[in-house]
């Protein structure tokens, strides 16, 4: 980490998401955001700015989502216990979590623009990345950051933003979003193989689009010094390159190892490394803002360390020890791959550049 002359680092939290119940035997569950706000008490019970959530404006909800949609989800208000998608239940009071979500996402990123913070973590649910304009999909209700990233657009002027998604599902519905709009480059690795099966190597966007969609399939048998190596191969230029004034981060920690959904095997100190390198890339880029919001992750104590990690990396603190930052194999691979396919954009990376990493 580079020295900066601070680190104000925000938070959204708020109880009012705990009302979002889905069940007693549902992943998506409100336990996961006790889990984090127990090791907020714990850990960082000073440093950090608390951001007060508010609900977003209807009109804010239709930069994604279609009225008939909104009031589709703010009827299950009706119901005790009901279900938006097969695996998207609602309770009674989802419909303010979920449009809280969205609001906090929305006070989180007027905090950055206005300059009083320059990262934010909004501990939101349910969460939002597979969620699209017209449907509930994969515990998602609203796309949080979608609307998050269509305001900034049209609220505050920016013409470049990044989308970080290192949850190990695929962001279908960031990815639909943005894909034919240069304004926004999504980058995702993922299981291909898992939920819900999109983000293959060539989805690379479409029309003005084409070439601002990055997807990295992942292997299954990765491990942190493959996606830091990955991550750095293709962020670095992506940052220097397109200089997002913007970046988002759709932060699922269900690529850790203990995740009952990912079967990856992660350590919580690989998103605390992966924070570092977008915080370092920002330091070096015109230190655009950085607004991470809680995607998946369903290993309580998992969630709860990684969620640390990354906290850790936003205020600055330094590691007890040195990281050695290694190469390996399956990031070069992972990274030159995503080069051949973009070299033709040249975006990012060219021909050249792609023939060096494939070597
Ligand atoms: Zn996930």
């Amino acid at each position: 980490m580079k020295a900066t002359d601070a680190h104000r680092v925000g938070i959204i939290r708020d109880d009012r998401f705990l009302e979002h119940k889905t069940g007693l035997i549902h992943p998506e569950h409100p336990n996961r955001l006790k889990a984090i706000h127990a090791m907020l008490d714990r850990d960082f019970a000073s440093g950090l700015i608390h951001i007060q959530a508010d609900l977003a404006t209807m009109d804010e909800l239709e930069l994604v989502h279609t009225p008939t949609y909104i009031k589709k989800v703010m009827k299950t208000a009706e119901r005790e216990f009901t279900h938006l998608a097969p695996d998207t239940p609602a309770s009674n009071m989802t419909y303010l979590a979920a449009w809280l979500a969205v609001g906090g996402c929305l006070k989180a990123l007027e905090a950055l623009m206005t300059g009083r913070c320059d990262s934010v973590f909004a501990f939101v649910r349910p969460p939002g990345h597979h969620a699209v304009e017209d449907r509930a999909l994969g515990f998602c209700i609203f796309n949080n950051l979608g609307i998050a990233a269509r305001k900034a657009l049209q609220g505050f002027s920016l013409g470049r933003i990044l989308i970080v998604d290192w949850d190990i599902h695929h962001g279908n519905g960031l990815q639909q979003l943005f894909y034919e709009d240069p304004r926004v480059l999504y980058f995702s690795s993922h299981y291909l193989s898992s939920y819900p099966a999109t983000g293959d190597w060539e989805e690379t966007g479409q029309g003005d689009g084409l070439g601002y969609t990055i997807n990295v399939p992942i292997p299954k048998n990765m491990e942190d010094d493959d996606i830091v190596h990955c991550y750095r191969e293709i962020l670095g230029p992506v940052v220097r390159r397109y200089r997002p004034e913007l970046i988002l981060v759709a932060a699922g920690f269900d690529a850790h190892g203990a995740d009952p959904m990912g079967h990856a095997r992660l350590t919580e100190r690989a998103f605390g490394r992966l924070t570092r390198l977008i915080m370092d890339l920002r330091e070096e880029n015109g230190r655009p803002p950085v607004l991470l919001a809680l995607e998946g992750g369903y290993d309580l104590p998992a969630l709860a360390a990684s969620v640390h990690e990354v906290l850790d990396a936003l205020l600055g603190k330094a590691y007890p020890g040195e990281i050695q930052e290694t190469t390996t194999p399956a990031g070069a691979d992972m990274a030159a791959r995503a080069a051949r396919v973009h070299a033709e954009f040249g975006i990012w990376t060219d021909a050249a550049v792609a023939e060096v990493g494939a070597s």
